[in-house]
């Protein structure tokens, strides 16, 4: 496919913009040579468009287990409400009383994710979960340091978790300690309580975890760490798998974040912004990213910034935007619609995967929550046909694959979440599918090492594409 700067003809153009209201700048500052721009007319910058939209896959193309990252549909209702021109024509430098409707949905949505997460108060301006982390972290230094207590420099965070864990903790200045999870895929205890001490500032952790099991031990957990003196955060990109049902303020977690773009169904994927929103206990309130939403004495909503506020973390608010299509979605599912999406995303996880581990190793047994964790170590030994290969031979199959060793723990792992917006016959049909992949694994194992070859590109060089990108068209 041609790039917009090999398309066109010179001369060419479209006239979308409307004519120059502002004074022309004197000569002298205006660039010397033309500016290198495509030309094309409108009719062929669309059709560049949507060539381009065919070619990639999203949620709305098909299915999309891309394990931890909660590809769940995104109602078309919530880009509706988004669209309000009351809410995406306001400017944050607006006077409070001009945006009353905005503050009292940021208020009510702060409620809302308060009472499923069982914390107290909430602040939107993290962008990202990663961010959302960090943000948690500055707070729990912030915490600690005004009890005197400097010398709490380590993290705990369990060898199964996401890697941005321990890289928040690393940017926010804290010692990564690593606790090994036991057989079951869950927390060592054991090793968990020789890890902790009087340096411990705290303990990062998802619940359920990220194999899909949730740690039956949690109370316990956050016991040893809050003995040591320590806080409790919550990753709270797991949400969805018990959404509604427990929280993580009941577990004894302190801090957590969210990722609306992932449990409260706002795009992502290329399709962000994202919105990691953190939320605390009482007590940790006042380190609160600012500004907060206040109501103020007179029963309007305001902002505030809290007594010992780590500061802004972001400009303004966060990403309003995506926090409306949260509110949406929280108003379209209600209190009875929350647990029961989680617990549809948890039944069909476990359907999936019994039909899969019919012939595909598992590398945890019995139930899972919202996702489980394959593993391709077994074909690889037989046949040489990697977890990498089986990845791509699915794109053939028009399924988007799982994501692929993740966790660091699992050899050759396949994660896979097919969420609660999937119907049981696509289920089927993904199953089928993937039988038949493996079953020609075994067969045939070189075909699969040259999959994909139905796609627009096939095999690409990601580490390439990772290490020397190429992210211009001129060189000058
Ligand atoms: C996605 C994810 C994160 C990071 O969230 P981003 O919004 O991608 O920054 C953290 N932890 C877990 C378990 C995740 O799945």
């Amino acid at each position: 496919m041609k790039l917009l700067f090999e398309l066109g003809t010179s001369g060419r153009h479209c006239d979308i913009l409307p004519p120059c209201d502002v004074p022309e700048m004197s000569p002298e500052c205006l660039r010397k040579k033309e500016l290198r721009l495509p030309h094309l007319s409108e009719t062929e910058i669309s059709r560049h468009y949507t060539e381009l939209e065919k070619q990639v896959y999203g949620v709305n193309d098909g299915f999309y287990p891309l394990g931890s990252c909660t590809m769940k549909y995104n109602p078309k209702i919530n880009e509706a409400m988004a669209a309000l021109p009351g809410f995406a024509k306001l400017h944050p430098l607006q006077p409070d009383y001009t945006v009353q409707g905005a503050l009292e949905l940021l208020r009510r949505t702060e409620k809302y994710l308060c009472e499923i997460t069982g914390m107290d108060a909430m602040n939107f301006q993290p962008a990202a979960g990663a961010h959302g982390e960090f943000t948690g972290l500055l707070m729990i230094r912030a915490f600690h340091q005004k009890n005197g207590e400097k010398n709490r420099t380590k993290i705990i965070v369990p060898d199964s978790a996401h890697g941005t864990n321990p890289a928040s903790a690393a940017m926010a200045g804290y010692t990564v300690v690593s606790v090994p999870s036991g057989e079951d895929g869950c927390v060592d205890l054991e090793k968990l309580k020789e890890a902790v001490g009087e340096d411990t500032a705290g303990l990062m952790l998802t619940n359920p975890n990220t194999v899909g099991l949730f740690d039956k031990n949690i109370l316990e957990i956050t016991r040893i760490i809050h003995d040591a003196g320590g806080l409790c955060y919550y990753d709270g990109a797991n949400l969805n798998a018990v959404m509604g049902i427990t929280r993580p303020g009941d577990m004894g977690f302190d801090i957590i974040h969210l990722n609306l773009h992932k449990t409260f169904s706002a795009p992502h994927g290329g399709g962000g912004p994202g919105s990691g929103p953190v939320g605390c206990k009482k007590d940790l309130a006042e380190f609160l990213p600012g500004p907060v939403t206040e109501e103020k004495e007179d029963g309007s909503s305001g902002f505030a910034v809290p007594e010992s506020s780590i500061g802004a973390v972001r400009s303004f608010y966060g990403n309003f935007l995506v926090i409306v299509k949260a509110f949406a979605y929280l108003l379209t599912l209600g209190a009875d619609g929350i647990p029961e999406a989680a617990r549809n995303a948890v039944l069909n996880a476990n359907y999936l995967k019994k039909k899969l581990e019919e012939f595909c190793p598992m590398a945890y047994p019995g139930t899972c929550m919202h996702e489980f964790v394959m593993t391709m170590k077994d074909l690889k030994d037989r046949t040489g046909v990697a977890a990498l290969d089986i990845a791509k031979g699915l794109l053939d199959n028009g399924i988007h694959p799982p994501t692929m060793y993740f966790p660091l723990i699992v050899r050759e792992a396949l994660m896979v979440e097919p969420t609660e917006t999937e119907s049981r016959e696509t289920l089927d049909e993904a199953a089928e599918g993937f039988r038949a992949l493996y079953q020609r694994a075994l067969e045939n194992p070189d075909e699969i090492h040259e999959a994909p070859v139905k796609t627009p590109v096939r095999r690409l060089d990601e580490v390439r594409a990772a290490r020397k990108p190429v992210l211009r068209y001129f060189y000058d």
